[in-house]
Order: structure tokens, then C-alpha cells, then sequence
């Protein structure tokens, strides 16, 4: 299948914004491409050349790919930094060079959609001495071979944003469009696989016999189900309709535990692979659980060896990159809380009510030192109910989780099934999207950072505030070195703001942040609608990333409720 074909499609999405026109185009692209070759168009289509869960990084940034760029066209690094601050975007510069290309070399191969997808997917593996240069060398083939916009989407396909408005979401309809199937199954082999390539093959050749036949599978990870806020007992208690069950909820970092066979993983909520940092988990997971199969949901946490209470958990997080791995099993030892199962050796629970997967969950675990079962208790007595939160909030734990013990496990949503009942003023989770630059002892780092809110309705990021302080020096350091790599040339087409700043950067770190207030129409002019009024760096949650950060609609909702405790 020739890349111009998707090249082409890209570039008919990036013109138009109306849902349905760009459904039909995405659904159009499915049905004409070969079945065989959707496991590579639809990745290439969202951007990247991995599935979701799989977080490997190119090793190519702006610059790199600059050179790329001047390469395959015989443009010189100033002249595109010169088109650059007039386009804003590489890609475009990409495909501007490429139509003026000054070496006349002749394009003497056609791009395949094949070509591509296995040369970008080759970058991460080009290590070692002069990888770079490999690197750079594998890109500037790729663009030289290239039509102008293929060159564009290439460039873009590896910034990670095709600019073309299509998230995950939209997949959904487009697969059921393309291939007549309803997008509810669509949705439910989604949450199976986490994977819209796998999704529309099995679509493509047998419908929805094909769809049905997805299932989970151990050593896979799932989009784990996400808790909302809540406002208070009562409130917990209407939507759960007079009762619920209530978990601890623990302080550390979300876990998937995987066992197949004599195989063991660790997933985190970004489904990224964690098993290696964990060798001490292995052994007592493996007698633990006692299916042959199975996935499971659960909480890490750190435990203080002196007092034997969960410590914070972004000091575990920071001693990794510091000391030997095996170093850090023996001074921070770390436990397990399970809470919920999804896969119970041939069983797939995730359509079971909560109860009977907590039923299921007792059967199949056998707690010991390192791996424990989530204390639950069903209650609907508020006092009863403030009564375990004040119980949890003295253990050291954050408060409680209320879980409707009739909902089924919705991977990767976020929904009322599942409400957090905290205790401490609330802070927000906000992604990164640009900075500016530091003055005076800042100079050479990035001063203040521009943090915005998700709205899932637009797919969009707006703004909320930028934060300056509540950093140290050193912190402020490593930031400086960790978004330097994040650097992208312009706004990033998922932004939505009015404030220009220095940089800006792949929307994909969250900040915890801090605030005295939320404040609504600030004086700086935030596309969210809302401000924060002293707001601080509390946090940079590596365990989160953009898509499950704070929306706008939740700080909505926290401000309400700011303003109904105002006298
Ligand atoms: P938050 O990170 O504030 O959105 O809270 C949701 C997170 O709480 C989940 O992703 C889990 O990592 C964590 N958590 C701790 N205890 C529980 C529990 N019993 N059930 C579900 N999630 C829990």
C-alpha cells in the first residue's frame, strides 16, 4: 500500500473540522486499505508507530530532525530556522523544501505505508556510538523519497502530532462506519485490546463475529478504570443509590499485575512495562495469585521500614534513577494492594458487577507479606462511612474510594462508578504545555511553566494558569532538562490558548499544582475560562500523563463548590 494514499487522506483531515466529513474520510482510508496493513495505517493515523502502551521514545527531537530535514532538501539549518518562525511548524517546512527541493535528487522509490512504519519503528532500536547520525541518516532517507506531503506527515508522525484532529475517540466511529458494525462493540473491543489496529483488522475481515472474538489477554495491558471526585458522603451515596463499597485509598502508584504461565508483569496506568523494577515482586506475586492467568488491579506502595506506614510515593520514584535497583528493593520495600481482577484464568471479568469480582478476587489471592487484598466494607450509614474515612486518614492513607457494587470494570473511563472521598484540600493535576523563559537566577532554565486543563468534548487542552514557584533550584534544574527533550516548534494543535508563550512543549507531563483559589475570568486570559490564584508546584506526577489529567469540567465543579463554603 503506497503512504501516499494515507499522506493524502491526512492531508484531506487536516483541512476540514466538521465530525462528519472527517469521519468519512478516516472510514473511506479503512475500507481501502488491505486488512493486513490496519495494524500499521491506524497507528499511523493517531500519530505514532507503537500502540499506546508501549511509551518508547524515538530519540529524535526538534533538532535532530532538523538536520533531517536539511539533508534530504540541501537547506541549511538557518534557512529552516527562518521558515520555521515564519511556519511555525516543521512539517510544513518539510513540505515547503521539499516542493522547492534544491538538491534535485530524483525520488527513485515509491514510499510504502510498510517503508515507513518500519523505518520510524526502527529508531528506537538504533543505539550505541554515533546512533544519532544513524538516526538522523534513516529520517532524511525516508524524506528524500518523499512527495511534499509525506514529508510533512513524516516529520509530524515523528513530533508525535499530526495536526489532523484525530484522537482515539474518533476511531471508534470511523471502524463501525467502515465496517457496518455498532460502535458500542467497537468501544468493548477497545477496552479489551487497547488497541484500534487490532480492533478494525478483526472488523475489516469478520465483523462483528471478528470484534467479539477479542478478548483480554495476560501480558497485555488494559486502560485501567479511573475514580471521579466527589463532593461529599452524601453525594457519593445518591449516585450509588443508598449504598456502596468503600476501599482505602492508598497513596502509591497504580498497578497491573499480569501472570501467564510462569510470567509475570507489571503495567503502570500509562500501561507502561514496570516488571524490571520490581524483581522482588515476582516471586510472591507468582505464589500469590493462584490462577495459571490472570490480570489484576492494584495499588504499589512504598512502606517506611522503620514505622512500617506507606511513605510518598515520588520518593521511590526519584531513588530509582539513583541507586541500583536491587539497592532500592532492600531499603524501600514495597507491597501490593489488589482491589480488583479483570482477567481470572479463563474468566474475563470485566462485564461482572463489583461484588462479584471482589468475591472472585478473595478466591483467587492469597495475601502474604508483599501482596495484600484493599480493605473493603459495605456500608451506607454516613456515620459509619466517616467513621473508616477517619480510620484510613490516621493509618496514613489519602481517604476512601466509594465503588457502586453494581458496575462492571470500564477500562479507561472515568465515571461516576468509582468516586474518591478525600479529606485534604484538593490540589489539580494540570499537563504542561509551554514555558517561559527564567530571568535573573533563572536564566538558561525554564522560569514558569503554562499548564492547561483537558476538555474531552474537544479533544482540546485550555489553559489554566502558568506556575513560577513552589520549585527548588534542583528541581527546577531537572525540569529544565526533562522539557528541553519535549520541545516542540509551535502550538501543539491540541492547545487551545491565548497566551504565547517562550516554548512549547508535547503536551504529555502533568504537574500537581497547588492553588489558594480558583478564580473565574482571570486577568490573564486563560481559553478554560478559569485562573488560580497563588498557584504552586507541588508535584511532577510521573505516573499520570496528558489524557488523564484534571478537565475543565472538574475544576468547574471544584469551583462551585469553593464558592458554596464562602460565607
Ligand atoms: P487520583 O489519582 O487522585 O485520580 O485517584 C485515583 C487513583 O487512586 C487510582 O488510579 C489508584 O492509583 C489510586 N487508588 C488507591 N486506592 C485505590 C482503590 N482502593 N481503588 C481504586 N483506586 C485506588
Amino acid at each position: 500500500m503506497k503512504y501516499k494514499v494515507l499522506a493524502q487522506a491526512c492531508q484531506e483531515l487536516e483541512k476540514t473540522s466538521a465530525y462528519l466529513e472527517k469521519n468519512k474520510i478516516i472510514s473511506n482510508l479503512l475500507k481501502d486499505t488491505p486488512s493486513e496493513k490496519l495494524e500499521m495505517v491506524v497507528p499511523l493515523l493517531l500519530g505514532r508507530v507503537f500502540p499506546a502502551y508501549v511509551s518508547r521514545e524515538t530519540g529524535i527531537g526538534l533538532q535532530q530532525l532538523k538536520k533531517a530535514v536539511g539533508r534530504s532538501t540541501g537547506y541549511s539549518e538557518k534557512e529552516i530556522n527562518k521558515l520555521m518562525e515564519e511556519l511555525g511548524d516543521l512539517g510544513r517546512v518539510a513540505e515547503k523544501l521539499t516542493e522547492e527541493k534544491k538538491q534535485m535528487t530524483l525520488a527513485d522509490e515509491t514510499l510504502t505505508v510498510e517503508k515507513v512504519f518500519q523505518n520510524l519503528r526502527k529508531l528506537p532500536r538504533i543505539t550505541g556510538e554515533g546512533s544519532v547520525d544513524r538516526k538522523i541518516a534513516t529520517v532524511s532517507k525516508l524524506l528524500t523519497s518523499s512527495d511534499p506531503v509525506e514529508g510533512k506527515f513524516i516529520v509530524r508522525t515523528i513530533l508525535g502530532d499530526l495536526r489532523i484532529g484525530v484522537a482515539e475517540g474518533r476511531l471508534r466511529d470511523a471502524i463501525a462506519e467502515a465496517f457496518d458494525v455498532p460502535a458500542e462493540t467497537v468501544e468493548h473491543a477497545y477496552m479489551l485490546t487497547t488497541d484500534y489496529g487490532k480492533v478494525a483488522k478483526a472488523a475489516a475481515e469478520e465483523g462483528e463475529r471478528g470484534l467479539s472474538k477479542l478478548d483480554l489477554s495476560a501480558g497485555h495491558p488494559v486502560n485501567p478504570m479511573l475514580a471521579q471526585r466527589s463532593e461529599n458522603i452524601q453525594e457519593v451515596l445518591e449516585r450509588m443509590g443508598g449504598e456502596a463499597a468503600f476501599e482505602i485509598k492508598l497513596d502509591g502508584i497504580r498497578i497491573q499485575p499480569h501472570k501467564r504461565g510462569e510470567d509475570f508483569f507489571l503495567f503502570t496506568r500509562r500501561m507502561e512495562d514496570y516488571t524490571h523494577m520490581f524483581p522482588d515482586l515476582e516471586k510472591p506475586a507468582g505464589k500469590s495469585i493462584k490462577p495459571d492467568k490472570a490480570i489484576i488491579d492494584g495499588e504499589l506502595v512504598a512502606i517506611n521500614k522503620d514505622t512500617g506506614k506507606p511513605m510518598p510515593f515520588q520518593e521511590v520514584l526519584r531513588r530509582r534513577r539513583k541507586y541500583d535497583i536491587r539497592d532500592v528493593a532492600e531499603e524501600i520495600p514495597v507491597q501490593i494492594h489488589l482491589f480488583d481482577v479483570l482477567l481470572s484464568g479463563e474468566t474475563t471479568m470485566i462485564e461482572k458487577p463489583y461484588t462479584e469480582r471482589r468475591k472472585e478476587l478473595e478466591k483467587i489471592i492469597e495475601p502474604g507479606e508483599r501482596i495484600k487484598l484493599v480493605e473493603h466494607r459495605i456500608l451506607g450509614d454516613p456515620q459509619e462511612i466517616r467513621k473508616f474515612r477517619t480510620e484510613a486518614l490516621s493509618m496514613g492513607h489519602e481517604g476512601l474510594i466509594a465503588k457502586n457494587p453494581n458496575s462492571t470494570y470500564r477500562a479507561g473511563r472515568r465515571e461516576f462508578a468509582w468516586l474518591k472521598i478525600k479529606a485534604e484540600a484538593e490540589t489539580l493535576d494540570l499537563v504542561v504545555v509551554g514555558a517561559f523563559a527564567g530571568k535573573g537566577d533563572r536564566a538558561g532554565t525554564f522560569g514558569s511553566h503554562l499548564l492547561a486543563a483537558r476538555q474531552p468534548e474537544t479533544e482540546k487542552l485550555k489553559t489554566v494558569s502558568r506556575v513560577g514557584s513552589g520549585f527548588s533550584d534542583e528541581e527546577l534544574e531537572k525540569l529544565t532538562e526533562k522539557f528541553e527533550e519535549l520541545r516542540v516548534g509551535g502550538k501543539p494543535s491540541n492547545v487551545d490558548s491565548e497566551i504565547d508563550p517562550d516554548y512549547w512543549f508535547k503536551p504529555q507531563e502533568v504537574f500537581e499544582i497547588n492553588y489558594e483559589e480558583i478564580q473565574k475570568s482571570p486577568s490573564e486570559a486563560h481559553t478554560s475560562g478559569y485562573g488560580l490564584r497563588f498557584p504552586r508546584f507541588v508535584d511532577i506526577r510521573e505516573d499520570l500523563n496528558a489524557s488523564s489529567a484534571d478537565t475543565v469540567e472538574d475544576i468547574d465543579r471544584l469551583f462551585k463548590e469553593q464558592e458554596k463554603r464562602k460565607p
